[in-house]
């Protein structure tokens, strides 16, 4: 076969989240097919140093740190590059505006969603890893995406499985199910006990990906299934009894869509990011990319068994949410995102993430999200209440 032709002009990107481990695997993918690619606007919490080599070594135009106490650091380590920095929250706004062809959303957490929508509202491609946009702002960010013509792409593993596997189909009316495929993480053979005890040491011990600690965290608890079962509804537009979550622990087929005609569509690869990463940064044609080779006959046996919803509670805590809409769904994140970062700082257990993130949804009953303004402002409440559950719950315990 020969090669895919290189387009006439390199794909300008940009990368939100660059110092992240789909950041880092983005640029990798970048870095070995330079003829290909130029690179923007990068950006990063508060790393300035990793950030400004990263800029350096891409040649980027503008780098930028979230955080504003990191913006002297950032531009010392730029003086003399040429490299643009800015920092704060108008300078993220501002990466996510330049000009470019494609952007990648890799930022952790809600705190990507002001920076990914304004990159889907110059109509551009955008990449999407960070699914707590989806979750937080569900069918608003969608509804972003239909006005400005942007083409959104997805980089989870599972959701990136399931468009390719709908690559080509007409009609959604010929799909009856999706099947999200979960690999049970580090916690999937551990007694009720054993969970309550455990540390973050063996929380973020995932057998197969190598990825950020929130998301470590997420897979632990199952809540990063959840997310995306919620992400799934709206990026496919099926109602929540029709995605079903199936553990297969060798994370080798990434997931599968279930057709009318009793037909079974499923992607497969090694258990390695830059594979979908590869697939929206090449799409609609695919790369060239040196990522980790599956070979069959080694793995050998592909087992499958049935998610278990009472060792692993945020699997009905979502779809719970996801039945209510509203805001239910974005105060599932919220209250997720705070819990984990107490968990992170060992203030709770690993039992407690799940039971916080319940008393937070049973404290905030859903309103309807009548608009961007009231996502931002339920996410904030959302918080607040967590951190006050938090704040009860260690007075108690002193
Ligand atoms: P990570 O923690 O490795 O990286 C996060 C990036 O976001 C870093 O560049 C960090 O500097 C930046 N960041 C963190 N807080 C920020 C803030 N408040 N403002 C601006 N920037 C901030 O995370 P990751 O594992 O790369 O995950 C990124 C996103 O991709 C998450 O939403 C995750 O759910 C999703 N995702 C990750 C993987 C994976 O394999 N890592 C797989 C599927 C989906
Ligand atoms: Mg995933």
């Amino acid at each position: 076969m020969s090669e895919a032709p290189s387009p006439d002009q390199p794909r300008s990107v940009t990368v939100l989240g660059a110092t992240g481990s789909i950041g880092t695997s983005t640029l990798d993918l970048i870095a070995a097919d330079p003829d290909r690619f130029t690179v923007e606007a990068l950006t990063a919490n508060r790393r300035a140093d990793e950030l400004a080599a990263l800029a350096k070594q891409h040649r980027a135009k503008l780098a930028v740190v979230a955080d504003p106490a990191a913006y002297g650091d950032l531009k010392q380590a730029l003086s003399g590059s040429g490299i643009e920095a800015a920092a704060g929250p108008d300078g993220l706004m501002r990466a996510a505006a330049v000009p470019s062809d494609w952007v990648m959303a890799a930022i952790v957490g809600a705190a990507g969603l002001p920076a990914t929508l304004e990159a889907v509202r110059r109509g551009t491609m955008v990449a999407l890893a960070t699914k707590e946009c989806l979750v937080s702002a569900g069918s608003l960010f969608m509804a972003e995406v239909e006005r400005s013509g942007a083409t959104l792409l997805p980089v989870d593993s599972e959701h990136n499985a399931i468009f390719q596997a709908l690559a080509g189909e007409e009609n959604m009316a010929s799909v009856e199910r999706l099947v999200l495929t979960a690999s049970g993480g580090p916690f999937r053979k551990a007694t009720a006990e054993a969970m309550k005890q455990a540390t973050p040491a063996l929380a973020l011990d995932h057998p197969n990906w190598a990825m950020g600690a929130k998301i470590t965290i997420d897979s632990a608890t199952m809540m990063n299934k959840g997310l995306e079962l919620i992400e799934a509804h709206h990026l496919f537009g099926l109602p929540e009894e029709r995605i079903d979550i199936l553990v297969h622990p060798q994370s080798i087929i990434h997931s599968m869509v279930a057709f009318t005609d009793g037909s079974f569509l499923a992607q497969l690869g090694s258990p390695d990011m830059r594979i979908p990463i590869a697939y929206t940064l090449g799409w609609p044609e695919r790369l060239q990319a040196a990522t980790q080779r599956l070979n069959l006959a080694d793995v050998a046996t592909l087992t499958f068994e049935p998610p278990d919803p009472e060792r692993f509670p945020p699997l009905r805590l979502a779809r719970e949410a996801l039945k209510a809409g509203g805001s239910a769904p974005n105060v599932l994140n919220a209250a997720n995102e705070v819990a984990v970062a107490a968990f992170l700082e060992e203030r709770i257990g690993f039992t407690d993430i799940a039971a916080i993130v319940e008393a937070t949804l049973t404290a905030m009953p859903a309103v309807p999200l009548d608009g961007l303004a009231t996502v931002f402002a339920v996410d904030d409440e959302a918080r607040r209440r967590t951190a006050d559950l938090l704040q009860e719950r260690s007075t108690r315990a002193h």
